[in-house]
């Protein structure tokens, strides 16, 4: 009989499990709110009860996790996970080992989403992939010669804090990193800040705190030139960066995802703009530069995939 493997995508607002059926599909999904801000126990509790329902109750024989913030693979250690709550260097895969009694994997959920991606997305076929995703946060995942790229600890992906200027600071503090300019948050912050300054824009009737990503994408698919211009600006910026990626690594294709692929090509057209303005021609004519294939799915499918590769 075959193997029961499962994959988790952790998040910091639902919980997510399948079983892996192939290298690249799963079944369906069960799902549970996060218990964010409690305990890692109680977090890894309620992961567990979510992969046993995957599991149909049956002891799994292998899992893979995919968890928000920087982490070592290797050692299983968890840095950081602000969006779970105070994880401090946490010996996140023995506490899903003690709880599961089966071997665990755990990996950072953008590089998961980026090797579902890979695996059967939008970057299938390829030796070379880089994958980024632009949300609340901006993060990436590099595939290299056919293989996810880890780094000395593990941290390699952090591509949020690439500086490319301006004042505006990201969540660890820095001035002029990428998150800080161009995710969807930044974008929230920039309209903001223009509509305090008095620029003419529909979203000048909203109170302040309404004024996120999602309403600026609003605005701008009803027409609004600032939303379209601020959403315009941080494709700009993204493609910049994602030039300097591809002289600097060469890859046959960029695929780019997250919630602010949902402003289309007010976002995607300066975004390749930017890229052909910036990228060498001999690299350029050789990558690729497209949407993400997964949508919301792509970090259960890459957590199964993940627990495919590791245990069957
Ligand atoms: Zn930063």
């Amino acid at each position: 009989m075959s193997k029961r493997l499962v994959g988790i995508d952790l998040g910091g607002t639902n919980i997510r499990a399948a079983l892996a059926e192939s290298a690249t599909s799963h079944g369906p999904r069960s799902e549970r709110r996060s218990p964010a801000g409690e305990s890692p126990e109680s977090v890894v509790a309620a992961c567990v009860a979510t992969a046993l329902d995957a599991c149909g109750g049956e002891k799994p024989d292998g899992v893979a996790v995919g968890i928000p913030g920087p982490l070592n693979p290797r050692t299983g250690v968890v840095f950081a996970a602000p969006n779970l709550g105070e994880w401090d260097h946490v010996d996140a895969r023995r506490l899903f080992a003690d709880a599961l009694g089966c071997p665990v994997a755990i990996q950072n959920d953008a590089k998961l989403a980026g090797y579902a991606e890979w695996v059967s997305g939008a970057g299938a076929g390829t030796e070379n992939m880089i994958f980024i995703t632009v949300s609340t946060g901006i993060g990436a995942a590099l595939i290299f010669d056919g293989r996810l790229y880890g780094g000395a600890v593990g941290a390699s992906g952090e591509i949020g804090h690439l500086k490319v200027g301006g004042d505006a600071v990201c969540a660890l503090g820095h001035r002029g990193c990428l998150e800080a300019v161009a995710s969807g948050t930044a974008i929230g912050k920039n309209a903001r800040d223009a509509v305090a300054r008095g620029e003419k824009s529909s979203m000048s009737s909203l109170d302040a705190e309404l004024i996120d990503g999602q309403a600026v994408n609003d605005a701008a698919q009803a027409g609004d030139s600032l939303a379209r211009r601020i959403i315009g600006d941080a494709g700009g910026v993204v493609g910049t960066a994602i030039g300097s990626l591809i002289n600097l690594l060469n890859p046959e294709v960029v695929v780019v995802g997250g919630g602010v692929m949902d402003a289309g090509e007010l976002f995607f057209d300066p975004l390749r703009q930017a890229v052909a303005a910036t990228a060498v021609e001999v690299s350029a004519r050789a990558c690729r530069v497209v949407a993400a294939g997964l949508g919301t799915d792509a970090g259960l499918a890459g957590a199964c995939a993940w627990a495919w590769k590791n245990f069957s």
